[in-house]
C-alpha cells in the first residue's frame, strides 16, 4: 500500500479534523496508504483514542494551519463553528476543504473561502466499515463531488483521497453535494434507519399484542433480519430468493406489496420533498441549537421500547454476536446521525 507518485496529494499534509466514526477511518487508511496524516481534536477520549493511535495530534486550529486538505469530520451540526474558528482564518490559500456528507455546503450553513477547493467523499457505510473493509485488502463503495476548484486540482484531490481511504477498490461514483445529500438523508430516513428499525418494531408489536411470547416475536422480527440482509447485501434478491424457501418466497411476493404500498409511497415522497425544499435541514438545524430536548425525548422513548429489553437478554445468552466490532470512539450522545 503505497502511495503512487501521480497522486494530487502526494507531498501534502491532511489534517482530520474530528476523530470519531469517521475521522478515525480516515486518518488511519490513508495514513497506511502512505499519506501524511495529522489529526485536529479537542480534548477528549477521540483525542486519547488517536494519540493511542500512533497519529500526531494538535487542536483544530493548529492542525488547519499546518495542512494542505482538511477533511472536516466533527458531527454535521458542530462543522459550521469548527469552520468558522478553526478552519477559514487558518487553512493556507489554494487548500482544500473535504466533507464526507455535503450537509452543510448543500444548506448553507457553511459557505467555503472562495479559493478553497470545497470537495466531498462519502464512504456508503459507517466508519468501523470502512476501517475493517481496508484492513481486509477491500473498500466501502465511496461517492465524491465537487463544490469549488479554483485550483483546478479539486477532482484529482478528490479522487486520491478516496482511493487513500480503500474507497476506490469497491468503485468510485461522481455525484454532485446536492445529491449526495439529499439521497443519504432520504436514506437513512425512509429505508436503512428509519424505515427497517419501524418495520421490525411495528411487526414485533403486532405479534405481541396477538398473544405470541417476546422472545420468539423477537428473533422473528429482529434476529433473523441479519441473514436476510446479508443475502441482499451479497447478490440482491435473487440471492435471497435462492436460499429462502417456496413457501417464504410465495408469502413474500403475495403479502409483501401489502404491507408496504402506494400509501407507504406517497409518504415516501413527501419526506424526499421536505428533504429537498430544505425543510428538513431547518427543523435539524433549529432543534440542535434549542438543545435537542425532542431529539432527545425520541431516543430515550425509542430506547426504552420493550424489543429493546427483551433483546438485550436474548443477546446475552449469545456473546458472541457483538464481538469483535471496535467500540465506536464517540458516546452515543455526541452521535446525532446515524448513517
Ligand atoms: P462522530 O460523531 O463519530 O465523531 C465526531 C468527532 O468530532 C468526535 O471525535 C468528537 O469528539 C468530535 N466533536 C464532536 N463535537 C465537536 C465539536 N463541537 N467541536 C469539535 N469536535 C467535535 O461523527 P461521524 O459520524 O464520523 O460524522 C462525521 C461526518 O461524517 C459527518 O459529516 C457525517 O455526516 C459523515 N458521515 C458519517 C457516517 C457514519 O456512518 N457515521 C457515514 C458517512 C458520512
Ligand atoms: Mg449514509
Amino acid at each position: 500500500m503505497t502511495t503512487r507518485s501521480n497522486d494530487a496529494l502526494a507531498g501534502q499534509r491532511i489534517a482530520i479534523i474530528g476523530y470519531g466514526s469517521q475521522g478515525r477511518a480516515h486518518a488511519l487508511n490513508l495514513r497506511d496508504s502512505g499519506f501524511d496524516v495529522i489529526v485536529g481534536q479537542r480534548a477528549g477520549k477521540s483525542r486519547d483514542q488517536a494519540i493511542a493511535d500512533g497519529l500526531p495530534v494538535m487542536d483544530p486550529a493548529e492542525a488547519a494551519k499546518a495542512a494542505d486538505l482538511v477533511a472536516l469530520l466533527t458531527p454535521d451540526m458542530a462543522q459550521p463553528a469548527v469552520y468558522a474558528e478553526a478552519i477559514a482564518p487558518n487553512l493556507k490559500a489554494g487548500g482544500a476543504l473535504l466533507f464526507a456528507h455535503g450537509f452543510n455546503v448543500h444548506f448553507g450553513q457553511i459557505a467555503p473561502r472562495a479559493d478553497l477547493d470545497v470537495i466531498l467523499v462519502a464512504p456508503k457505510g459507517p466508519g468501523a466499515l470502512v476501517r475493517r473493509e481496508y484492513e481486509a485488502g477491500h473498500g466501502v463503495p465511496c461517492l465524491y463531488a465537487i463544490q469549488q476548484d479554483p485550483t483546478g486540482q479539486a477532482k484529482a484531490r478528490a479522487q486520491a483521497y478516496a482511493h487513500g481511504i480503500g474507497g476506490a477498490r469497491g468503485g468510485l461514483i461522481e455525484t454532485s453535494f446536492a445529491e449526495e445529500t439529499e439521497t443519504d438523508l432520504f436514506g437513512e430516513q425512509a429505508v436503512l434507519c428509519g424505515g427497517v428499525t419501524e418495520l421490525v418494531v411495528q411487526g414485533f408489536e403486532t405479534l405481541i399484542e396477538a398473544g405470541y411470547q417476546p422472545e420468539v416475536a423477537y428473533f422473528e422480527c429482529m434476529h433473523e433480519l441479519k441473514l436476510i440482509v446479508d443475502l441482499l447485501h451479497e447478490g440482491g434478491l435473487s440471492k435471497m430468493h435462492r436460499y429462502i424457501s417456496e413457501t417464504a418466497q410465495y408469502g413474500d411476493l403475495t403479502r409483501g406489496p401489502r404491507v408496504i404500498d402506494a400509501s407507504t409511497r406517497a409518504r415516501m415522497r413527501e419526506v424526499l420533498a421536505e428533504i429537498r425544499s430544505g425543510q428538513f435541514a431547518r427543523e435539524w438545524v433549529a432543534e440542535y441549537r434549542a438543545g435537542n430536548p425532542r431529539y432527545q425525548a425520541l431516543k430515550a422513548a425509542d430506547l426504552a421500547h420493550p424489543i429493546e429489553r427483551v433483546g438485550a437478554e436474548l443477546r446475552s445468552r449469545m456473546p458472541w454476536l457483538d464481538a469483535g466490532r471496535p467500540a465506536q470512539p464517540a458516546a452515543p450522545t455526541e452521535r446525532p446521525e446515524a448513517a
